[in-house]
C-alpha cells in the first residue's frame, strides 16, 4: 500500500512555488500578495491563521492577516473587503470560517472580488469551476486532486465516489474529478447503500466529518482513498476512513494527519500566486 505523504508533497509545491515567486518577482518587480482576515479568538483558527502566514512567507509571498474582535460590525468587514478589492498589493483576500453569527457569511464570500477569491467560494467561482473554465479552486479539493493525480496521472474513465456534498469539499471535488473524465458518483447522508457505492469506487474521496466510516470491507482492492476528514476523538485526530482497515485493501491512502492537512495550505499560496498571474495579464 502506498502511504501519500501529504507534508512530502505539500513541501514540494511550496518549492516549486518559492521558485515561481522568485521568477515573478524578477519579472515583475512585486510579489503575489494574500490578506487574510481573521475574526475573533477561536483558537483552531487562530492556529490556521498562523500557519497560512508562516507558509506564504517561506514561499516569499507578501503576507498580512487583518484581526478584528468577535463584535466586529459586518459593516466593517465588508468596508475593509472593498478597500482590500482595489488594492493593488493585494492579489488574494482570505477570511477565515467560521464567521460569529451576527456577520452573514455568503454577503462575505460574494464582497470578495471574484479575481482575489482565493478560497474559490464565490459563486462566479463555483460557477465557472463547474463550467469547466479558469477559475479558484477551493483549496482542500484542489490539494485531495493533486495528491490522486500524483499516484494515477490518468484518471480518465476511472470510477470515483465521493463521500459528501460540502460547497467546501465534495461538490468542488466531484467537479474535478469530472474534468478528468472520472465516472462520479456524489453521496451524502441520504444515500441509501453507500458501502455498495464505495465498493465500486477505484477512487474514494471521503469528506463527511464522521470518525472512521468508510470500512476496510468498502474498499475495492487497488482503489485510492482519500480521507479528508478531521474528527476529534478521545484516541486523537483521526479521519472519515478506517486507517488500519483500509490500508489493508488500498492501493494508496492518505493518514491523519500529515495527509491532505498540509496540502490545503500550499494550495491556498497555489490559488494567490494564480490569481496574481492573472491579474498581471
Ligand atoms: P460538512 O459541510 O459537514 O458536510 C458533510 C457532508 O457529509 C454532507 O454533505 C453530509 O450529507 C455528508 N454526510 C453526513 N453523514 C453522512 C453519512 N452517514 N453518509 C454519507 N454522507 C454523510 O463537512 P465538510 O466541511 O465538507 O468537512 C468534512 C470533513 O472534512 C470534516 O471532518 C472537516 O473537519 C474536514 N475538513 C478537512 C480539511 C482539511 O484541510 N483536511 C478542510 C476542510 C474540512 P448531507 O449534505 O446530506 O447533510
Amino acid at each position: 500500500m502506498i502511504l501519500i505523504d501529504g507534508k512530502k508533497a505539500a513541501a514540494e509545491l511550496r518549492a516549486e512555488l518559492k521558485e515561481e515567486v522568485a521568477e515573478l518577482k524578477s519579472k515583475h518587480n512585486k510579489v503575489p500578495g494574500l490578506t487574510v482576515i481573521l475574526i475573533g479568538d477561536l483558537t483552531p483558527s487562530q492556529i490556521y491563521v498562523r500557519n497560512k502566514e508562516k507558509s506564504a512567507n517561506e514561499v516569499g509571498l507578501k503576507s498580512e492577516v487583518i484581526k478584528y474582535p468577535d463584535s466586529v460590525e459586518e459593516k466593517t468587514v465588508l468596508e475593509k473587503i472593498q478597500e482590500l478589492n482595489s488594492d493593488e498589493t493585494v492579489s488574494g483576500i482570505l477570511v477565515q470560517l467560521p464567521l460569529p453569527k451576527h456577520i452573514d457569511k455568503q454577503k462575505v464570500i460574494e464582497a470578495i472580488v471574484p479575481s482575489k477569491d482565493v478560497d474559490g467560494f464565490h459563486p462566479m467561482n463555483v460557477g465557472n469551476l463547474s463550467s469547466g473554465y479558469e477559475s479558484s479552486i477551493p483549496c482542500t479539493p484542489l490539494g485531495c486532486y493533486l495528491l490522486i493525480k500524483k499516484i494515477e496521472p490518468n484518471l480518465s474513465g476511472k470510477k470515483a465516489v465521493v463521500v459528501g456534498r460540502s460547497n467546501l469539499n465534495g461538490k468542488p471535488m466531484t467537479q474535478l474529478l469530472l474534468k478528468e473524465n472520472c465516472t462520479v458518483t456524489i453521496t451524502h447522508s441520504k444515500t441509501k447503500d453507500l458501502k455498495a457505492e464505495c465498493l465500486e469506487a477505484d477512487i474514494i474521496v471521503a469528506a463527511v466529518g464522521i470518525p472512521e466510516l468508510v470500512r476496510g470491507d468498502w474498499v475495492k482492492k487497488d482503489a485510492i482513498v482519500i480521507d479528508v476528514g478531521i474528527n476529534k476523538t478521545d484516541n486523537g485526530i483521526v479521519g472519515d476512513v478506517h486507517f488500519d482497515e483500509v490500508s489493508k485493501n488500498a492501493k494508496a491512502l492518505t493518514p491523519v494527519p500529515g495527509g491532505v492537512g498540509p496540502m490545503t495550505i500550499a494550495c491556498l499560496l497555489k490559488n494567490t500566486i494564480e490569481c496574481f498571474k492573472r491579474s498581471q495579464l
